[in-house]
């Protein structure tokens, strides 16, 4: 496998990166997770946008303009010969020295690794998740904005191992006030009457791309949809529910904190977006 690190291909055993990088040493870094479907990367603009936006946040350069990250993207899929793929594109603050100041990092470390995309498992997505609400509150915003898609992932990491130590496959994050933020990797929806309903980000929560793509597809099926600040409550009594992001796309869900969600089977309104997601999938993106 071929990694593109700081402007070369290299062999996967040779990527290596400093250990007084500070992305390592103190999660000072941005990234992107990307897919490419039978040779489309999917909403790739979105994501480079996102990531600049995170970079220019932290005043992070990114060594690339958008369009050459653009083309390393490519390049490094081609060089991997990949028709499908999860993308993953990395930019941390770099070598510097033990202190955490930035200044003292010259050069941000570059890399894009694509792979092959690890599925979930079938059953899943025909049978729903269940999932439970975990202690760790999702970041306070004014502390640390959660649209920083940034490497320092604790938060998150937190609540998965909450959602595990419960026998659960995810973790469902409130904010500091007890309303429904996200999941650790996934934005959450409920359906209510064919309303289609989701968080707004000033509740603490990362806007995602799928999550955006997956409002403008509801609206296309003469779908209501709205940003409502959300509870428990109103998850636990909802039609159906499930969560989107970029690698799981659109999962199901039918058990939260141990009741059932609607008929405990997913449902139709999740099926029918989750097949308009598969053929914008198919049709649209940056063609290699
Ligand atoms: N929330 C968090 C915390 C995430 O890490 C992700 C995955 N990037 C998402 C939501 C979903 O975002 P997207 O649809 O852009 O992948």
């Amino acid at each position: 496998m071929k990694i593109y690190l700081n402007g070369k291909l290299v062999d996967r055993e040779r990527a290596t990166v400093s250990v007084y990088d500070h992305g390592l040493l103190y999660g000072d870094g941005v990234f992107e997770g990307i897919r490419a479907y039978r040779r489309l990367v999917f909403k790739l603009e979105e994501h480079l946008d996102r990531l600049f936006e995170s970079a220019h946040t932290l005043m992070l350069t990114v060594p690339l303009s958008k369009a050459q990250l653009a083309a390393a993207v490519i390049q490094t899929l081609k060089a991997n010969h990949l028709a499908d793929a999860y993308i993953r594109v990395v930019v941390t603050r770099g070598p510097g020295d033990l202190g955490l100041d930035p200044r003292k990092c010259p050069r941000p470390t570059l890399f894009i690794i694509a792979d092959r995309i690890v599925l979930y498992p079938d059953q899943l997505y025909r049978e729903g998740l269940s999932i439970v609400t975990v202690p760790t509150q999702r970041n306070v915003p004014e502390a640390l904005n959660p649209q920083i898609k940034s490497l320092n992932y604790l938060n998150n990491i937190l609540a998965k191992i909450e959602a595990t130590n419960a026998g659960s496959a995810e973790a469902l994050m409130l904010n500091a006030q007890g309303y429904v933020a996200e999941c650790t990797g996934e934005n959450v929806f409920l359906v209510k009457r064919r309303a289609v309903l989701t968080p707004p980000p000033y509740v603490g929560l990362l806007r995602g791309i799928t999550r955006d793509t997956v409002m403008a597809l509801a609206r296309r099926q003469r779908l209501a949809v709205r940003e409502e600040v959300l509870t428990r409550h109103d998850l636990f009594n909802a039609d159906e529910c499930f969560l989107t992001g970029t690698a799981a796309e659109i999962v199901p869900v039918v058990r939260i904190d141990g009741r059932v969600i609607g008929t405990g089977r997913p449902g139709p309104v999740t099926g029918v977006l989750r097949r308009a997601y598969q053929r914008l999938t198919r049709t649209d993106g940056v063609r290699y």
